[in-house]
């Protein structure tokens, strides 16, 4: 990869590293000089084949839940224990439970809560108070353009993705005097597992609504978290960047 940027001396904690956008975000940072610590739920295989990627012992790999109580500080610790310092946190752990409301069950409303929104809380909390002490933070998640205007079938993903702009505006406003920064890429409809399961036509369908014609790649979403983690975004802060191929325009 070019180099768009040099995070060279930065240390970054992916949540859900090991697959997908997540993978694709560990990779772009690494290849841009961070240290990567990549976070994984159970997949500890395709963790170490991202970790291996990123190479030359400038990645290791933590298992950890991050809808679990205690996994957040957890990370952190481990980022710290790893590598000394932690500069960039990149929140992407994110789950689908999707149902229409009337079907949804109370398990399927909290799993993606707990992952998608207390996960990114719980994490952030505790990345908060070094990068404090540093004075200097990039706080970096992944929310959704169903965060934006909704996606039936999903609202209680919606509603998580919709939380994570909420919290990441009100952290940009606590944090910024510290030369802390907290943005919030967009995707929209990225070919991962997360979206193997639609079938054809669903997948016709979104493809015609995007102006771009394609779905995106993980590939397509990194570069955006390279430049938000990057010096040069230093006056970036409470943003909600869209990465859709026009997806939605607003
Ligand atoms: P994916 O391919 O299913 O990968 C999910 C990643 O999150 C995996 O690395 C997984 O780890 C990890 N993960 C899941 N639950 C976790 C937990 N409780 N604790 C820690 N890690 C956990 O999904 P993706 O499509 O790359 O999605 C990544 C992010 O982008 C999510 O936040 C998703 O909501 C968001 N997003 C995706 C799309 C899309 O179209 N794909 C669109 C908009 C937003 P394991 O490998 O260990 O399971």
């Amino acid at each position: 990869m070019n180099q768009l940027f040099n995070l060279e001396g930065k240390v970054a904690l992916v949540t859900g590293g090991s697959r997908g956008i997540g993978r694709a975000i560990a990779l772009a940072l690494g290849a841009h000089g961070a240290q990567v610590v990549v976070n994984y739920a159970t997949n500890a295989e395709a963790a170490a084949r991202t970790a291996a990627e990123i190479g030359d012992g400038r990645a290791v790999t933590v298992a950890g839940d991050v809808s679990q109580p205690g996994a957040g500080a957890a990370l952190v610790d481990a980022t710290i224990a790893a590598f000394g310092r932690i500069d960039i946190l990149v929140n992407n752990a994110g789950v689908t439970r999707d149902d229409l409301i009337l079907r949804m069950s109370e398990e399927e409303w909290d799993t993606v809560i707990d992952t998608n929104l207390k996960g990114t809380f719980a994490v952030t909390k505790a990345a908060v108070r070094p990068m404090v002490r540093q004075r200097f933070g990039r706080i970096i998640t992944v929310s959704s353009v169903a965060g934006m205007v909704g996606n039936a079938g999903q609202t209680n993903y919606s509603a998580a993705k919709a939380g994570v702009i909420g919290f990441t505006k009100a952290i940009a406003k606590e944090v910024a005097s510290r030369n802390i920064t907290a943005n919030v890429i967009a995707p929209g409809f990225v070919d991962t597992e997360m979206t193997a399961g639609l079938t054809d036509a669903q997948r016709q369908e979104i493809m015609r609504m995007v102006a771009l014609g394609r779905t995106g790649k993980p590939e397509d979403i990194a570069p955006a978290a390279v430049f938000l983690a990057s010096d040069e975004a230093a006056y970036v802060t409470g943003h909600v960047l869209t990465v859709d191929g026009g997806l939605v325009m607003q």
